[in-house]
């Protein structure tokens, strides 16, 4: 029995790349067992990027395109490709040429093998730059230690997930505040990993910025560790020490009220750092708590074309 193979794309303003996309993964489809569709996920894209992909499915019965309302942001993008792949297997990659696509059939062995979880981890990421390669490793660092959950560095959004993982991703985990990667790498079955090289962008621009990626990188620590909402306890201990050692050294000594201005503003301008940085962290719980409770869409659908609909 041939197996489906899905392979779903977010797109947000590629029209530069999407022709060279479409070009270079049906070559390499075309060569493998396994029967395929391409699911692109248009997220609210402002350039011509639609039309092109109505082309290419009107020429191709392969290729699904799903377009959202308005941009939801790659994350959202890609679970929505995976809920509506119909795939025994499913790999999620991006338009612009950087997860190469001739790692596709070595993805398929290990699908054949039985992993249910492939991810693709990048040896070499060209042109991310230094400071984002460095903030990455940054960020694999302290996420590791904060979390139970264990999260491969420089695993990146090209991966590939069996028919259970895709289930388990389609009903749980549909959380607001998100990080898609890291269910996929702790969703638990038979887990391998491939390393890749990162090509250069084919053309067009990056569409994650700094900022962008230091707010995920912040919520996604907050979403897989509660270590941070604990702080309060330790700094609370700590100052009370403090407040005992002064106040034994009051005693023993006799010496009444120590003298110094500058010690006391230092020591209230310390303290009530600490506790503003606390209720901060607070906030930003309670933020994403608030977030969740409105349990907003993740993705609001405008159109689709070539996907049967149940
Ligand atoms: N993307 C998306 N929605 C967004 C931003 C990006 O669907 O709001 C897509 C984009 O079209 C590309 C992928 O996500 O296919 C990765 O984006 P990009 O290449 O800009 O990120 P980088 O590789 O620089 O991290
Ligand atoms: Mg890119």
């Amino acid at each position: 029995m041939e197996r489906l193979l899905s392979v779903v794309v977010s797109v947000y303003n590629e029209e530069e790349v999407l022709d060279a996309f479409y070009r270079e993964v049906s070559r390499i489809l075309g060569k493998v067992s396994w029967d395929y569709e391409i699911l692109f996920v248009n997220d609210g894209s402002r350039d011509g990027s639609q039309e092109i992909l109505d082309g290419l499915a009107l020429r191709d019965k392969r290729v699904k395109v799903v377009s959202f309302s308005r941009n939801f942001g790659h994350e959202a993008a890609m679970i929505a490709g995976i809920d509506y792949s119909r795939g025994d297997g499913i790999i999620c990659m991006d338009a612009d040429l950087q997860h190469p696509p001739g790692c596709i059939p070595e993805i398929l062995d290990r699908l054949e093998e039985g992993y249910q979880v492939v991810s693709m981890v990048r040896t070499r990421n060209e042109s991310a730059g230094v400071v984002k390669n460095l903030a990455s490793a940054a960020f694999y660092k302290v996420i590791n230690l904060l979390s139970d959950a264990h999260f491969e560095s420089n695993a990146s959004d090209f991966f590939a997930v069996g028919r259970k993982a895709a289930d388990v991703l389609r009903k749980s985990y549909r959380e607001r505040v998100r990080f898609l990667r890291g269910y996929v790498q702790n969703v638990g079955f038979r887990q391998t990993v491939i390393e890749y090289e990162a090509g250069v962008r084919a053309a067009g621009k990056s569409k994650y910025s700094i900022r962008k990626l230091f707010r995920f990188s912040v919520n996604t620590i907050l979403c897989f560790s509660n270590l941070p909402l604990k702080l309060g306890i330790y700094a609370g201990f700590l100052a009370g020490l403090m407040g005992f050692i002064v106040l034994v050294y009051t005693l023993l000594t006799r010496k009444g009220a120590p003298s110094g201005y500058a010690t006391i503003v230092i020591l209230n301008c310390f303290m009530f750092a600490v506790l503003f940085l606390i209720v901060g962290i607070i906030g930003e719980y309670i933020s994403i708590l608030f977030t969740e409770l409105k349990d907003r869409p993740i993705y609001i659908v405008e159109d689709t074309t070539n996907v049967d609909e149940e």
